[in-house]
């Protein structure tokens, strides 16, 4: 024990395994339970009695008792240079990105303004209760260099990479083959392994990037095959068809990053909604995970993500859950369940709620294959956790009267009602994040 020592009471939200495969088994919850954080690890939890023998002197005690206690959402797809293009109007993707996420993207090559972005960016991510992220940065490695630092700052686990594109993307924001390469093998180097950060190599998305980029990007994942890919993928059919004419050699989208080595168990892939059949096989059988993005998929008109096919299909694909703000436009995980329960419903499927904290934590927890660290509570886990409040607001604490005692209409009421006012706190390894956060945002000059 270092004295940092930290025992959080409250209900204790339990995922052994994925409920829509292992039922009601998969999750249990302590009443009347305690989590000891000590030197950002969890070094205890179970009922609140057992945890206070374990616990020692002088520790320090934060007590929401009634509150669920969960680990930190993991958000796998999300670009923090959007932070000021969020909610901009009235544009399908390739419009949308000319129009305002490359006018704002050409700014972060100052790090100045890059270190204010990736404060806000951080801040927000915390007081939504997102612990975890895998984040696409600018073209500009000083874009990457200001989240990583402010990253490390704060003792998060985050994943981030530096854009590549270098074609149909304004001059200045376009690198070449050999510049993306050599710039993203020198961020690896800098920051892979740093605290408690990885790298993703990204290429943003086939239209931005010529054959021998994408080649030259397969290489850095050949030699980096700890390192993440990060990419998209059928988001919009007029991109769909964009692709096919930029690479006439291809009869599908994601065979051109099967080609050049850029499919695998470390490969996110955001959006997978107009897939063919034979894309669905390669991403199944190559292990890649598709990022559902709901909230994102409806603002820009995309449309509807299909999980039972995918989850259906013999191997299964992986999926997971982002935000992908700024097309996306909420950065709460909560939120960002509620639309995914639209979407499907829109496709006749069902998500109950145990299903979508599952996948909120765990689940993408699992999609990055970082489970044994992140996702859960359990002793020697890293003490990402969040305290939710399911009476946040008075139109929850109205509908949690109705409720008595259900864990799965709670749950329910918090995906649908919930946002950041249902996060109480926000611990990043053992420390309280969101209340810090907010602290920051209030004393800062506005701006941005
Ligand atoms: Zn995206």
């Amino acid at each position: 024990m270092n004295g940092a020592a930290r025992v959080i009471r409250g209900r204790l939200l339990l995922f052994e395994d994925e409920p829509r495969l292992a039922g009601a088994k998969a999750v249990r919850l302590i009443e009347n339970g305690a989590v000891l954080v000590d030197d950002g690890l969890i070094a205890a939890l179970g009922e609140a009695p057992d945890v206070a023998r374990e616990t020692p002197i002088g520790a320090k005690t934060d007590d929401y008792s009634g509150k669920l206690i969960l680990p930190g959402f993991i958000d796998t797809h999300i670009h923090y240079p959007q932070t000021r293009v969020i909610a901009s109007y009235g544009a399908q993707l390739l419009e949308w990105l000319q129009k305002y996420t490359f006018v704002e993207e050409q700014k972060l090559r100052d790090p100045a303004h890059a270190g204010v972005v990736a404060r806000f960016f951080l801040d927000e991510l915390f007081r939504h209760g997102t612990t975890t992220a895998m984040v696409y940065c600018t073209v500009h490695p000083e874009s990457v260099d200001a989240f990583f630092a402010e990253s490390e700052r704060r003792d998060a686990r985050m994943i981030a990479g530096k854009v590549m594109m270098d074609r149909n993307a304004p001059e200045a924001l376009r690198d070449t083959p050999e510049l993306g390469y050599d710039e993203t093998k020198a961020l690896i180097q800098r920051w892979r392994g740093k605290g408690r950060l990885d790298y993703a190599i990204s290429p943003r998305f086939a239209p931005t990037s010529s054959d021998a980029q994408l080649e030259a990007s397969g290489a850095l994942a050949r030699e980096h095959p700890e390192a993440y890919v990060q990419t998209h993928l059928s988001e919009n059919l007029a991109e769909i068809a964009f692709v096919k004419e930029l690479f006439p050699w291809t009869k599908t989208y994601a065979q051109v990053y099967a080609r050049y080595g850029l499919l695998g168990p470390r490969t996110v892939l955001g959006h997978c909604i107009h897939l063919e059949e034979s894309e669905v096989g390669l991403l199944a059988e190559s292990g890649s995970v598709a990022a559902f993005c709901p909230t994102s998929n409806l603002f820009l008109g995309s449309g509807l993500f299909d999980m039972r096919r995918l989850q259906a299909h013999a191997p299964p694909v992986r999926v997971s859950l982002a935000t992908d703000v700024g097309g996306g436009t909420s950065y709460s995980m909560l939120q960002t369940a509620n639309e995914a329960y639209k979407v499907l419903q829109m496709n006749g499927q069902s998500w109950p709620a145990a299903q979508a904290f599952y996948q909120m934590t765990l689940g993408n927890a699992r999609a990055l294959g970082l489970d044994d660290r992140i996702g859960s509570l359990r002793v020697g886990g890293e003490a990402d956790l969040i305290v939710l409040d399911s009476s946040a607001t008075p139109a929850m604490a109205h509908r949690m009267e109705a409720v008595k005692g259900d864990l799965a209409e709670e749950l329910f009421i918090l995906m649908m009602l919930g946002d950041d006012r249902a996060i109480a706190e926000t611990y990043v390894a053992g420390r309280p994040a969101k209340s810090a956060a907010m602290k920051a945002q209030r004393g800062a000059d506005g701006d941005p």
